[in-house]
């Protein structure tokens, strides 16, 4: 009886730790819908490939290690970013890293030709007169941010379009922004997001993004708001 006993607890010991080495961390590092040299020459494969590869992953590594046994399972990045206040800064830094990135990513694009749709531009020309107006105040207020961190173009509670820009990892979804929002378009203005091409020409770098912002994304993500 004594032997069958400790078989059990051996058997749930294994099953237990087998479990749990084949269990897939929370959070992943999305594909990007592009190549690497996808981009070019606006932004180079070099910048692309560790961006993403070296500095996303890293984001996620370090945020699925910041959440190991605490009760996140079933929350949502953005459910963690909506009470960011209440997690460590690990989790501050690396949840806005993970969250940042992955829209980062989805909103570039490859394609010359994207344009916002309808609503999009009308809310547009409604809140900053033409797109030619928002250019000129997203890349200033990106070009403006000292340090490192992100400029955005977001949607607030009265659903009206806004422009913004957080240090570090932060972002228009977490509790401490000091303008609220949903973000629809982000910019990265880290210096490991453009260092190797432009290095300290940031302005540089911001009217080279400009020709691959994919207006289709943002429109779809402004469209899920309302
Ligand atoms: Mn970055």
């Amino acid at each position: 009886m004594k032997k069958f006993k400790s078989l059990i607890i051996c058997i749930i010991i294994i099953v237990f730790s087998v479990s749990k080495t084949n269990a897939q961390p929370k959070f992943q590092l999305p594909q990007l819908g592009y190549a690497y040299d996808a981009l070019e020459p606006f932004i180079d494969t070099q910048t692309m490939q560790i961006h993403h590869l070296k500095h996303h992953q890293s984001y996620v590594d370090n945020l699925n290690k910041a959440l190991e046994n605490t009760a996140t399972e079933n929350l949502s990045i953005e459910d963690i970013l909506k009470n960011i206040s209440s997690y460590s800064i690990a989790v501050r830094n690396n949840a806005g890293g993970h969250y940042n990135h992955s829209l980062f990513w989805t909103i570039l694009t490859p394609d010359k030709n994207t344009k916002p749709s309808e609503r999009l531009l009308q809310a547009i020309n409604q809140q900053f007169g033409s797109i030619d107006s928002l250019k000129k105040l997203l890349i200033s207020a990106a070009a403006g941010h000292f340090g490192s961190g992100w400029a955005w173009l977001s949607v607030d509670n009265n659903n009206k379009l806004f422009v913004s820009t957080t240090p570090n990892q932060d972002n228009p979804l977490m509790d401490i922004a000091e303008k609220k929002g949903k973000p629809i378009l982000g910019i990265d203005v880290w210096e490991h997001a453009y260092y190797l091409k432009y290095q300290n020409r940031r302005m540089d770098y911001l009217l080279a993004i400009w020709n691959v912002i994919d207006w289709e994304e943002v429109s779809r993500r402004y469209e899920m708001i309302e």
